[in-house]
């Protein structure tokens, strides 16, 4: 029979890897509290129409890559693409603006789109997002950039480019989606056939294209910027200076548009800029999204939001590989023969007792000789090494050998764990 293997574009992550992830998910949350953002969590799957509402009929997410299936009820439902659809309709389930004026929300988990497998570019992948809702001022979105540059520079991360853009609201969105149009239909024939299926659909999602075809009518197309309604144009010009002042450098990128159709004013994407990541180099992005409240609650569900998702995967490869910090790891060795059921008892009573302390501790329950326990105590990269046989539990002492100074001490039962955290505090 063929081995079993994941899905293609699914990935398994191994103990030694698993540190980093979940060191990478407490440092985000942990900077996300600072800012006052709270975590909350939503399901992995929902219905389909929260996406294609949401997300946009016309985008890539949507038409391409989403999983759907149908449930035992007969409801289709979709395996989450990203996070943001899921957690404004969580916060209008629950109601929480009625409780509080302005809520920030921090997340991290599992989204997944059916794309072609590359570096960086996976089908279960990994975010950590954030979200405020109810403050629509661009100092929010100063702020919630602010985090994003405090969490990347906690992990250790330098080499980032912040570009930021303005596709500003309903009425300036307008003007220049048909400024666009009139551009690109000027040359419909040279565009690759994508682009002149989106020329009517999604004609801003052009300027997205990476074809070779598309790239001389990009490179002429007219600005967003220059097609901004006043009230839009001021609160970018706000947003950047409110960067300023907080000191985040960030360059104005008007091709910038992001694929999802809920962005209005503010968007924004965080790319790499050390090479390590190749193709796949946006770290992560966001932006304002003021009519998403309206699209799932009705108008009078209006709430201005913004937010940004970061991909765990791109930020693993982009952080520099420190060595995680040796633990203090304590083994308890058994000096017992198959028949010494009371020596192997006393030995993990020990080891439950230390790991009451606070100890990472090791124990071998397969009766193996000492020799071979010891072996594996150096294997799992033990300090020390406690021993227990017939002897100690009669005396009441037990020996604890030093694991890198080789020497070994008779200690009161009583006193191990105070002997062994005495030896965790000593330099190495
Ligand atoms: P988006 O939701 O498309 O704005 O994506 C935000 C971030 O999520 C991207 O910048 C990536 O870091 C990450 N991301 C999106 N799609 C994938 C994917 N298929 N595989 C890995 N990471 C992804």
């Amino acid at each position: 029979m063929a081995l079993l293997q994941a899905a293609p574009g699914m990935n398994d992550v191994l103990p030694a890897e698993a540190v980093r992830w979940r060191a990478l998910e407490s440092r985000f949350f942990e900077t996300a509290a600072r800012y006052g953002f709270r975590e909350v969590r939503t399901p992995l799957c929902e219905p389909v129409e929260l996406f294609s509402r949401g997300v946009g009929e016309g985008t890539d997410i949507v038409e391409k890559e989403m999983y759907v299936f149908e449930d035992r009820g007969g409801r289709a439902l979709a395996l989450r693409p990203e996070g943001t659809a899921s957690a404004v309709r969580c916060a209008l389930e629950h109601a929480v603006l009625e409780r509080e004026p302005v809520v920030r929300w921090a997340y991290a988990g599992a989204m997944f789109r059916a794309e072609k497998p590359a570096r960086g570019r996976f089908r279960q992948f990994h975010q950590v997002g954030a979200e405020v809702y109810g403050d629509g001022s661009p100092a929010a979105d100063a702020e919630l950039l602010d985090l994003l540059g405090a969490f990347l520079r906690a992990l250790n991360l330098t080499a980032f480019e912040l570009r930021v853009n303005s596709l500003g609201q309903r009425a300036s969105r307008q003007r220049y989606r048909d400024a666009l149009v009139a551009h690109f239909s000027s040359a419909r024939e040279s565009l690759s056939p994508e682009s002149q299926a989106r020329l009517l659909k999604n004609p801003l999602r052009i300027l997205d294209s990476k074809d070779p075809r598309d790239q001389a009518l990009k490179a002429s197309a007219p600005s967003v910027l220059d097609h901004l309604e006043d009230d839009d144009r001021a609160h970018f010009e706000r947003v950047r200076a409110y960067l300023d002042a907080l000191g985040t450098p960030h360059r104005v990128d008007p091709t910038l548009v992001r694929g999802l159709d809920y962005y209005t004013r503010t968007v924004f994407e965080v790319v790499d800029t050390s090479g390590s990541l190749g193709a796949q180099d946006a770290l992560g992005g966001g932006g304002r999204y003021d009519n998403l409240f309206s699209e799932f609650g009705g108008e009078g569900a209006r709430v201005p939001a913004v937010g940004f998702a970061l991909g765990l995967e791109r930020l693993l490869l982009a952080m520099p590989q420190t060595p995680p910090a040796g633990a203090f790891r304590v083994a308890v060795v058994a000096a017992a023969r198959e028949s010494d059921t009371a020596v192997l008892a006393a030995a993990l009573c020990l080891a439950r007792e230390l790991r009451a302390a606070g100890l990472e501790t090791h124990v071998d329950t397969r009766f193996v000789s000492p020799k071979s326990q010891l072996r594996r105590a150096n294997e799992v990269g033990a300090r020390a090494a406690v021993i227990v046989g017939q002897r100690e539990l009669e005396t009441d002492k037990v020996t604890v050998k030093d694991m890198l100074a080789h020497a070994q001490t008779e200690v009161p039962r009583a006193s191990v764990a105070a002997h062994l955290r005495a030896l965790a505090g000593s330099p190495e």
